[in-house]
Formats: structure tokens, sequence, C-alpha cells
């Protein structure tokens, strides 16, 4: 269990079918100071509440109550309102999810009826998705903190389709025939294998973000899935935060590699590889036999996965290379034998040319009008392009597996109607030292919750007094103003960083670091620590303050590649290599021209669905109308006991609201007739039993 959570922290979703997802609640006493601690419900019977909304009053600490009190008797779902609460049991718990729960929930008439489950926000999207009149696409979110349980939730949720809507469509392949959903599920292993890390919060933590939209066809069968991910971060494959560890794929070769394929990869027992720390930890994750059968499963031939294995190892290889300083600044810098050892071995993996590989590295062009000039880099700055060029190879084949996945997954559009799908995205990240790769994440958190409050708490809210009825406002934390902050126009720290990174000074840090100050002086949500050592601006986010470290941003959002390490690559004679660099010069990949498209100007374009604010959630669910219906469905659905019954065969027009009226007068007519009638029936009774009683 966790010691401290921040209540906005623990993340959420919601549905028009969505779940959120809470780590464990904290120690109470942690939480108690200043809140309400007067239950007006039964404390002792706390952990029955299947719904926050429930709870009375609501208040952060009495929904942390309510969740750890269910918590303690192993019950780990809460509807609150109109979203799920998960918490994460950070330990198998048995028949949970077994097939027979599936079925349960899949042929209940009222699923809802049953205990709460990840499975009933999963039968409800389905059910939706064929509408009762025409049908409705859904998208389910999974929110929540780094750790809290999203990854899980999301693969629970792929399970359930792929069991729940499995077709009897099969995909045939080089190697393999496979039916489809096998397929969407064996995209899991390899993407988490690539995309997947161990960190201080999970051992399993994604570093990237995932949409994952399923197929269906008319029959609401799964006939495929077509996958999109969102910034990997390709930082980590050569620098790893202390005590964590390079991506899972790595360790899994290095672990589950025969002698043969050590060989080949030239990686003998005991060697050290400066990417790979902390290797002596073993995970479930370090498997690397699953991560194949998955690749076979999707059509990933042999061949094709010894061009992977081999880039891998070259870029592993890459990370042993050191430079040291030359005393002349004229003269290149040097390598020692170690070194120049490693360098050739990942020159044949990646079947470059090694001199070729070592000036690249030691040697940058620069274009004085139409002529190049060569110049030897410094130290760092060789560093610089050997982490780079290790960055690149692994973005691009990052991105060559997805496409592979999706173009082994994706059913043809013809066959295809409608899909569900599921958002997985990274957690919000506060950690002591933050840069850009947090200040992207949580800017993605707060979007969510920017489109989670506009969509269901002010929407619905809207929707109640323009239909006129009896509301009145719920409160809630709008973070409009920490969006403004952070992309706003016509300035917001993503437009200064954009524009710094566009001029290209050599003083980008001190420069940005003073625009910042003085042009988004008046946004109360920035704000600065003049006297610290790290230069950083401290933002307050709707799930709270986090420091994000000014030194090292410009150049993380430029993002340059040098233009010789993308010639390089596209001579490989890795024919994947060779394939993922070819046809790359339109895109953002080389300093050419200085790029337009930034790190965060492409991450803007995200998938903007919803998240978070529980509290808010589940009194606006509690005191609004849990069930709407547009009054054509309402009048269809009750057509039958309406003079209005053919309105389903659109013989003629109808005002579908009068009808509605009239459908609910005949209605409260026929209910108060029979209240009267068992009123005088029970009156009779009780009188007629009197009566015996007296005589
Ligand atoms: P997130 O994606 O939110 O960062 P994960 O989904 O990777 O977090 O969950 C972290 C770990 O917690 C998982 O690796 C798993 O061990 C455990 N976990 C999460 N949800 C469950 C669950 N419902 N049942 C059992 N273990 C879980
Ligand atoms: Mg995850």
């Amino acid at each position: 269990m966790s010691s401290a959570v921040n209540r906005r922290n623990g993340g959420a979703g919601y549905r028009h079918g969505a779940t959120k997802v809470h780590r464990p609640p904290p120690s109470l006493n942690d939480s108690l100071d200043g809140e309400v601690r007067a239950f007006l419900t039964d404390e002792d019977q706390l952990h029955t509440y299947d719904d926050l909304t429930k709870v009375n009053p609501v208040t952060p600490t009495t929904v942390l109550k309510c969740l750890q009190a269910r918590y303690s008797v192993k019950v780990f779902y809460t509807h609150a309102g109109c979203t799920l609460v998960a918490l994460n049991p950070f330990q198998p718990i048995p028949h949970l999810y077994s097939l027979e729960v599936m079925k349960e929930y899949h042929c209940a008439p009222q699923p809802q009826e049953f205990k709460p489950h990840i499975y009933i926000v999963a039968e409800e999207a389905y059910r939706n998705v064929k509408g009762q009149v025409e049908p409705v696409n859904q998208s389910l979110v999974v929110s929540g903190e780094s750790g809290a349980g999203k990854t899980w939730t999301s693969r629970c949720l792929m399970k359930y389709y792929a069991t729940v809507a499995a077709s009897s469509s099969v995909v045939k392949s080089q190697d393999t025939v496979e039916r489809i959903e096998r397929r969407v599920l064996d995209s899991n292993p390899i993407m988490e294998a690539f995309g997947n890390a161990c960190t201080l919060r999970n051992n399993n933590s994604s570093r990237f973000g995932k949409y994952i939209q399923l197929q269906l066809d008319r029959c609401q069968l799964l006939v495929g899935a077509s996958v999109q991910t969102y910034l990997l971060e390709k930082t980590r494959v050569a620098f790893q935060p202390a005590n964590e560890r390079n991506f899972h794929i790595f360790y899994q070769m290095i672990k589950g590699a025969t002698d043969e394929q050590r060989k080949e990869w030239k990686m003998p027992h005991g060697e050290n590889f400066a990417w790979l720390p902390n290797s002596e930890k073993t995970l479930e994750e370090d498997c690397f036999h699953e991560t194949v059968e998955a690749m076979v499963h999707l059509g990933i031939n042999a061949e094709r996965q010894r061009l992977i294995f081999r880039i891998l190892a070259g870029i592993l290889q890459l990370g042993n290379v050191n430079f040291s300083s030359s005393s002349d600044e004229s003269q290149t810098c040097n390598l020692d034998e170690q070194s120049k050892d490693f360098l050739q071995r990942a020159a044949e993996l990646l079947c470059v040319p090694a001199e070729e590989l070592q000036t690249c590295l030691r040697v940058k062009m620069l274009k004085a009008g139409k002529q190049s000039v060569h110049k030897p880099c410094p130290q760092t700055e060789c560093s610089m392009r050997r982490d780079c060029l290790a960055k690149v190879i692994y973005a691009g084949l990052f991105e060559w597996l997805v496409t592979f996945i999706n173009n082994s997954i994706c059913a043809d559009k013809s066959t295809w109607c409608n899909f569900i799908g599921v958002l997985d995205v990274y957690g919000f990240e506060c950690f002591n030292l933050n840069n850009l790769e947090q200040l992207c994440i949580n800017y993605a958190n707060e979007k969510l919750q920017q489109h989670f409050v506009a969509h269901y708490l002010q929407a619905q809210q809207e929707e109640y007094v323009s239909e006129g009825l009896q509301w009145s406002f719920v409160k809630y934390q709008n973070n409009q103003s920490c969006l403004d902050l952070i992309e706003g126009s016509p300035v917001s720290v993503f437009s200064l960083l954009n524009e710094e990174s566009r001029l290209n000074r050599a003083s980008d840090a001190k420069t940005f670091r003073v625009r910042l100050e003085k042009e988004l002086c008046d946004n109360a949500n920035i704000s600065w620590d003049k006297f610290s050592k790290l230069p950083h601006f401290t933002v307050a986010h709707y799930a709270g303050k986090v420091n994000y470290q000014i030194q090292g941003m410009v150049a993380k959002n430029k993002d340059p590649v040098p233009p010789e390490l993308i010639n390089l690559l596209q001579k490989s004679d890795n024919l994947l290599l060779h394939q993922i660099f070819t046809n790359k010069e339109d895109e953002n990949l080389t300093t050419k021209g200085l790029s337009k498209v930034t790190v965060v100007s492409k991450f803007k374009v995200i998938v903007q669905l919803e998240a978070c604010g529980i509290v808010e959630t589940i009194h606006i669910s509690a005191a609004g109308f849990p069930i709407r219906i547009p009054f054509k469905d309402f009048v269809q659905r009750y057509a039958l006991i309406t003079k209005y019954s053919n309105v389903k065969s659109g013989s003629h027009r109808v005002d579908v609201k009068a009808a509605s009226n009239n459908v609910l007068r005949q209605e409260v007519e026929k209910l108060l007739r029979v209240t009267v009638q068992r009123r005088k029936a029970f009156d009779l009774s009780h009188n007629l039993g009197s009566e015996k009683q007296n005589s």
C-alpha cells in the first residue's frame, strides 16, 4: 500500500464507458486533519458500499475511508457514479478474472446488478456499441498515476473482448495461421517488451502512451484492431535514472539468449553493458521466450527477428564506447582500445562501415554556403552523438514494430463497422528532477482532466439546466488556467520553448528562463524559487505542484539528429535498419534547415479524451439523473404501451417530446390506478383482519 497519496493523483477515467484506476488509499491518519470526521453513513458498513455516491457526506476523506474499508476486505472495484474506481491489489487475486466470471457478466441481463467489476464497464460499452437504435462507438479511458494499474486494466479489457467477441476470423501469414483475437492480445507482450521499463514506481512501467481500437463487425465480433502510440521515452535507451532500468527487451535478450545468439550478438557471459544497469534484478517481465513467441504469432518471421535483435545488440555495444578528449581541439577525440573494440562490434551488428561510424560520432559536418566543412567534436558532443544515434535507432525500430503490428491485426475497412477504443496513457509524474518528458506526460493528463471536466462535469450540469430541471451547480476545479499556461496563445511555456528551439541560441537555457519569468509572471499557476541551485519553474497542476528543470529542456525539445547519422544508417546492410531510415528525410529527423516540428508540437496532437475529478464526479452523479434517454429512443422503447406504437416503422412523423410526455402521463396514471387499487385491497384486508380479531 502506498503511504501517501494526493487524492487527485489516484487518477481516473470515465465511462460512457470508463474506469478510474486508483492506488490503494493511504493510512487515514495521514489525511484526516481538517477534514470532516463525522460520518452520517454507518462506518461499520462502509465496505458494503459498492457505489461511492452512497457515502454521506462526500469528502475526500470519506471517499478514501470507504475505499480503504473495501480494500481491507479485498474488494477492489467500486462505482463512483458514472465511473469505476479500481484499487491495485498488488497481488494476483484468484478467480477475479476467470472465464466463468467473464461469462457471468457477459450473459447477465443486468450486469450492473452484480458486484462492481471492470467487466461491468466492459460489458456496458459492448452493449452500447450496438446501441438501442443506432450503433455508437465507445471509448474507455484508463487513467491514474504511475503504478496504479492502468496497463493491467487495459489488458483485462482487451482479454474480455477477445473472449466475449471472439470471431472465427483467422489471419494467415508466412508461417502461421492465427486467430485474430490471439494476435491482438499478442501485441501486448511485444509492445511492453520494447516500451516498458522498471522504474522506481512500477516494475513494468509503460514508457509510452497507447490507444487501441478494437474493431467489431456487424455481428459485434472482434475482427481486428489498430494501435496508436504516443511519445516513447526514447531517452531511456541511453540514460537510465538512478535505480531504474532500460527497456525490458534488452534484459530479456541478455537473460534469454542461447549460446549461439550470444555469439552472434557479441555478448559473452559476464560482459557488462553501461546501458543495462540493475540487470541483476530478476523480474517477471524478463521473459524473452514470451516476446519471441508473440512475435511469431504476429508474423514476425525468424529472419526479421534476427535483424531486430542484431540492431538491439548493436545499440548495447554503442553504450560501451567512450571518448576521451584530445589535447588539441583541432584533433578528434580519442577512443581507448576497449572502446574501439565495442565500436567495431556495434558497426558489425548494425551493418555499417566501422570507419564511417567512428567519423560520424567524432566529426560534425557544417554547411557553409554550398560547401561543407568537417569539424572535430568536443568530448561531450561525441557522447551526445552516440546517444542520439542509439535513440534514433531505437525509436525508429519501435515505430516500425507498431506499424508491423497494425498491418498484422488491422481488419480491412469493409469488414468492420464499429469500435471500442481503450486509452492507456502514462499517469501523472512528479520526481525530484523533472524535465520535458514529465512536462509532456503531465500536460497529457491535464488535457484529459479538462476533457473530463468539459464533457462530464460541465456538460451534464448545463444539460440539466437547459432542460429546465431544478439543479444547483456543483463547483469543480477547472484546470483551464494551467492549460493556458502550458499551451495557450500568444504566450505559454510551449510557445516560448518552441521559439527558443527555433532561434537556436547558444545560451538558450538562460534566455528561456528569463523569458518564462518575464512573460508568464501574470499566471498564478507558475512560480520560481530564485535561490535554488538548479534553475527550475514550478507548475501547479490539478494533481499537485511539479518542479521542472530548465537546463536541457530546449535541447530535448529540439531533439536534433545530425544528418550524417541518418546517412550512415541508410547505408546499413541490415535490411531492416536500411528500410527504417530510407524515406526519412522528409520527416523531422535531421537538423537540416532547423526543424519546425519540435517534441511538444508533435505531442499536442494526442487523442484528447477524459479523466479525473473523482469527488466532483460522485457529487454530480449522486445528485444527478443516472438515466438519460433521447425522446425518440424513449418513445420507441415504450412504443407498445402508447398510441404511438407505429413510430418505430417511421410511417409518420410525430413530435417525440410530446409523445414521451404522453407515455409518461399514461404510465403515471396507470401507476396511480394500480396504487389506489392496491391501497383499497390493503385497507379491505386490514379491515377484514381487524373485524376477525374483534369478533
Ligand atoms: P500503470 O500502467 O498504471 O503504471 P500497471 O498496470 O503496470 O500500472 O500495474 C502495476 C503492477 O500492479 C502490475 O504489474 C501488477 O503487478 C499490479 N497490478 C495492477 N492491477 C492489478 C490487478 N487488478 N490485479 C493484480 N495485480 C495488479
Ligand atoms: Mg502502464
